[in-house]
């Protein structure tokens, strides 16, 4: 059997989805996925990196490349990315890395892979129009300390603008 070595692991060339590059590169944001050289400069300039042993840019950039498509895509830490941009604002080769980790999230969740937190988070924002729901007993907290209320929310509309792109429904699929 054939291996190609990545980092600290073999992978078997079976496992290697030579489209998956492309796949990425025709969605807005993943055009210059190919142009990587492996500078590292996402990873050491990225904010959650920095406190993660597991969340490289670099390494996922790379994953890509070479078509480990379910390894990628079977990866929680797709979804660490805070969407800050610090790494698309840095990278030397114009990877829009911020955006290519977003069509990763977008295509993983097409399968159904959402982890349950942002099931949850999504399903508050549905219901609340708060990625967090606020306990009562804050809001009355906050009322007899004499702080201003929170803004108000219009989940039915939230409901409505997210529907085209069918939210609710992901969110109920199963997933991981
Ligand atoms: S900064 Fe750009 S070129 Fe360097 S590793 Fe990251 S994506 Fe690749
Ligand atoms: S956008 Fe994501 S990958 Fe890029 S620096 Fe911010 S957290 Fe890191």
């Amino acid at each position: 059997m054939i291996t190609v070595e990545t980092y600290q692991t073999h992978v078997e060339t079976s496992g290697i989805d030579k489209r998956f590059k492309y796949e990425i590169s025709r969605f807005p944001g993943g055009e210059k996925l190919l142009d990587c050289f492996q500078c590292g400069t996402c990873t050491s300039d990225c904010p959650i990196a920095r406190f993660s042993d597991t969340y490289r840019p670099r390494q996922i950039i790379r994953m890509a490349q070479l078509g480990l498509r379910e390894r990628v895509l079977s990866s929680e830490t797709i979804w660490l990315c805070a969407s800050c941009f610090t790494c698309s604002d840095h990278c030397p080769r114009g990877v829009e890395v911020a955006d290519v980790m977003r069509v990763l999230r977008n295509l993983t969740t097409q399968q159904g892979h959402i982890p349950r937190i942002f099931r949850e988070l999504g399903s508050s924002i549905l219901e609340s129009g708060y990625a967090y729901r606020i306990p009562k007993r804050r809001i009355d907290r906050r009322e007899a300390l004499g702080l201003p209320l929170l803004p108000k929310c219009n989940p039915e509309s939230l409901a409505k603008s997210l529907r085209n792109v069918r939210f609710r429904q992901f969110l109920s699929e199963k997933g991981r």
